[in-house]
């Protein structure tokens, strides 16, 4: 069996595959493959309206939100939420806890003024930034719930007026949380929702249409909530695959019970980790992901015999980013826990091993 690691694209659930590759040959029983059924079919309009009534009910969203399905991946909204949001002369506040974020600052700066209201990219980004303030003139707050590549998470939402956008790319659907409470989240569907190729957008209805500029009809949201997320051709198959993994979340009990399936993975490994001396976390404690894991071995010996052991018990997706090193673990939803135990006790085998 292998057991997938991976940090997106990643694991899904094992039915999700299944179904997907039965609506390739046969959708709906139709004798038409969900490849070459037009967008504008009552059929696949039936798939649409189901994905975005699961995202509003497994999220709770009131009334005022718009799910919406679009092209581009999350880095595509690391400009179309300022150029929508962000008029040349106003501000919008920035916090920069993750290579992520830092690129979503970028994009911003090219639309408006950015304040960043805090960092953590003089200690690599190894913890998430406390007690800065908000200025309430900025016309809203951005922020990255969980950091990919860094292994942190923010575990509670801002104390703040100013309207919330959060790029919830990695950790979406992962924990219960007060989705309400943001004017925008946007996440890539590649991890914690479905196949890659497609972006999910929950908006308030009445946030865009605010700044002067004009920009294309694609990149304005309100063409997109007007037309039903069908401006023009969806990725088809993408949201699909979304829908069928949102399915599969609902019938699995829904964020709640897939939060506690993700504390006891994160926490098995987590122990782990901290109980043997060759493994170190350098993430602040308060501040680890549930999703990402990350965690090295002092001497390079050491760390390419872990990963050619990794490799041999096809444990996949260990190795840590490029840009960080060491190791990464991603446990999204559909990871099973037995995998982590896998995973822990061939560390806790090399730890004896290696004294
Ligand atoms: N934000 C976060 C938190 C991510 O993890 C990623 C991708 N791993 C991105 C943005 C970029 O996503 P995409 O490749 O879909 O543009």
């Amino acid at each position: 069996m292998v057991h997938n690691f991976n940090a997106g694209p990643s694991i899904l659930p094992k039915e999700v595959f299944q179904q997907a590759s039965e609506a390739i040959l046969n959708f709906n029983n139709m004798g038409l493959s969900i490849l070459e059924i037009g967008h504008r079919t009552n059929e696949f309009q039936a798939v649409m309206d189901e994905a975005q009534s699961l995202v509003k009910e497994l999220m709770h969203l009131d009334d005022n939100k718009e799910v919406l399905f679009l092209h581009g991946g999350a880095s595509t909204q690391f400009f179309q939420v300022p150029m929508n949001l962000l008029d040349e002369s106003a501000t919008a506040a920035y916090l920069d806890c993750g290579v992520w974020g830092s690129k979503a600052i970028k994009e911003a700066k090219l639309y408006g003024n950015v304040e960043v209201v805090a960092s953590s990219k003089d200690s690599n980004y190894t913890y998430i930034p406390k007690g800065y303030d908000i200025a309430e003139s900025a016309v809203y707050f951005h922020y990255t719930t969980n950091n990919t590549v860094e292994g942190t998470q923010m575990h509670a939402i801002p104390e703040t007026n100013v309207p919330l956008v959060a790029d919830m790319s990695s950790d979406i659907l992962s924990t219960e949380m007060d989705f309400n409470r943001f004017s925008l989240i946007y996440a890539g569907a590649q991890k914690n929702i479905g196949a890659a190729g497609v972006n999910l957008v929950i908006i308030d209805k009445d946030i865009p249409g605010k700044v002067t500029r004009r920009m294309p009809t694609m990149m304005d949201y309100r063409e997109h909530i007007k037309n039903g997320s069908m401006l023009n051709t969806p990725p088809v198959f993408a949201v699909y695959v979304c829908m069928l993994t949102l399915r599969w979340l609902k019938k699995t009990g829904g964020v709640k019970a897939i939060q506690q399936l993700n504390e006891k993975k994160a926490k098995l490994l987590y122990d782990t980790i901290d109980s043997l001396p060759i493994f170190h976390a350098p993430v602040a404690k308060e501040d680890r992901s549930l999703m990402n894991a990350v965690f090295t071995i002092a001497d390079a010996d050491a760390e390419k015999e872990f990963l050619s052991l990794c490799k041999a018990a096809n444990l996949y997706g260990v190795k840590g980013h490029r840009s960080v090193g060491g190791f990464r673990v991603s446990m999204y939803n559909a990871l099973p826990y037995e995998s982590v135990v896998v995973l822990t006790d061939l560390m806790k085998d090399f730890a004896n091993k290696k004294g």
